[in-house]
């Protein structure tokens, strides 16, 4: 019934409904728009789901939910922040998704998230379904009493819409293990429940092993499946990294420990080009530069005496691999272009959406191994899920056995991106291939419910 001719013009249809219902939100309507260029030619040519209605029902969030946080800084002050959690799919599970804490957080991040989140965790494999949260609180500069204040506020309004069967929160930017557990104290507090209600624990209450390292740790794994197709593999190559955060720092422990040459590293205000590469030892110094002291990248350059580019971001600097880990739209057409130039064999996205619209058509266009953030990076959202898996049977597995499994799935969701986006002349298309696989199960399920 809204069949038109063309791929082209009903993708051009759907996307001007969805900006019309949804204004002013351009990550949304970006985050959309990559999905919809693979899944519109799948769902017209599967009129089951176009009748249904599927696209149009899973782009609409179940609900948001809008609070504000009133908090008390050091001196005294009393601070104003709002917060948001967008449950935007439970249609194969419980909602999940992280919680961010950034000054740019607004509405419409929250919803490309959510939204990259429905497909992501059912890519995984794992019963979970799609949500995000998050505040445009500023961590940046906040004592720990401060953050805790925030956070305890937080949850004042939060612990109210999330459960271990309903919700399932955990860390984004700005959210690590530290605030992790001044939420879960104050969830359980409020609730009088100790449960597996948020996930990236500490390992003291609940938390599992390789939770920490998964992001990063599975965004290596999904390039070393993506090198294998080829084979080739991460010996030996030199590897471009952005970011410094927690998913940054494991991508640079795992490329090195299955020996590439990671030469950079960022944060927002520059980066360091390293050409000795951050190695093991270097990397413990980093760590605890930006884990324990909360310092800046400049500072590594100054202690190593390599150099700092300061506004700069590092997609100038030669490399066979480049792993955006840092936010969105970090990565643009010009950059994808150098890289290519530079000679470019592979990106594996740890951030989410790094690189733009521009950029990700320059990788497809030139035939490169593209790993989108919503396979690459995959494996922290999958540790999570073993995580509420431990939680429900209360017990702990070894930190070879969830590695074990982490690479499982890694390997198993770069079979489902394999299975469904080969193209004739046998090029691998990432995008399509985990658009649709991850779209395919979760529209499965809306059908078997109905109209709902
Ligand atoms: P962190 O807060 O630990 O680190 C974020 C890093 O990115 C920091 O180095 C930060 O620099 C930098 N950064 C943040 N915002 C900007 C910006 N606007 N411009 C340039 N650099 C910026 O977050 P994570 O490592 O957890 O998250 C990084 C990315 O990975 C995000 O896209 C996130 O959504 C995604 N992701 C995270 C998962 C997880 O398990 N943590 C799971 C899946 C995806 P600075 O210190 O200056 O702020």
């Amino acid at each position: 019934m809204h069949r038109v001719a063309g791929v082209h013009e009903r993708l051009e249809q759907f996307m001007a409904g969805l900006v019309r219902r949804n204004p002013g939100e351009p990550e949304f309507h970006q985050a959309v728009r990559e999905v919809a260029e693979g899944v519109i030619p799948f769902v017209m040519a599967h009129p089951k789901y176009e009748e249904a209605r599927i696209l149009e029902r899973l782009t609409e969030p179940d609900r948001i939910i809008t609070f504000r946080v009133t908090w008390q800084d050091d001196a005294g002050g009393i601070r104003i922040a709002r917060a948001w959690r967008v449950q935007f799919s439970n249609a194969i599970g419980p909602y999940k998704g992280g919680l961010r804490f950034h000054p740019t957080v607004t509405r419409s991040v929250l919803k490309f998230l959510g939204f990259e989140q429905i497909l992501k965790n059912s890519l995984t494999g794992l019963p979970m379904g799609g949500a995000k949260g998050g505040s445009n609180f500023n961590p940046r500069g906040r004592s720990a009493n401060e953050v805790m204040r925030f956070c305890h506020g937080m949850m004042r309004e939060l612990h109210r819409h999330i459960g271990e069967d309903t919700d399932v929160p955990a860390g984004d930017i700005g959210v690590g293990g530290r605030e992790i557990g001044f939420l879960f104290g104050q969830y359980m507090r409020l609730a009088n429940r100790f449960t597996g209600v948020l996930t990236g624990k500490g390992l003291a209450f609940g938390g599992s092993l390789v939770r920490t390292e998964a992001t990063g740790y599975g965004a290596v794994y999904f390039l070393q499946n993506m090198l294998a197709t080829r084979g080739d593999e991460i010996a030996g190559k030199t590897a471009v990294v952005s970011g410094s955060g927690n998913v940054a720092l494991y991508a640079i422990e795992k490329l090195n420990e299955l020996g590439a040459t990671v030469v950079t590293a960022s944060d927002s205000d520059g980066f360091v080009h390293d050409p000795h590469g951050i190695d093991a030892e270097r990397l413990a110094w980093l760590k605890e530069l930006k884990e324990v002291r909360r310092g800046r990248v400049r500072e590594y350059a100054k202690h190593f005496g390599c150099d700092y580019h300061e506004k700069q971001r590092p997609w100038r600097v030669p490399c066979r691999l480049a792993v955006p880990c840092a936010t969105e739209n970090e990565l643009d057409a010009d950059d994808a272009e150098t890289l290519l130039d530079n000679g470019l064999l592979a990106v594996a996205e740890g951030a989410n959406m790094p690189s733009t619209l521009g950029a990700v058509h320059a990788f497809r266009g030139r035939k490169i191994l593209f790993g989108p953030a919503k396979a690459a990076n995959a494996g922290g959202v999958a540790v999570s899920g073993l995580e509420q898996s431990q939680n429900a049977l209360r017990i702990s597995w070894s930190r070879e056995e969830v590695d074990r499994q982490l690479q499982a799935i890694m390997r198993d969701i770069h079979e489902k991106c394999r299975e469904e986006g080969t193209d004739a002349d046998g090029f691998i298309d990432y995008v399509r291939g985990a658009n649709i696989a991850g779209f395919r199960k979760v529209a499965d399920a809306m059908l078997a419910y109905g109209v709902v």
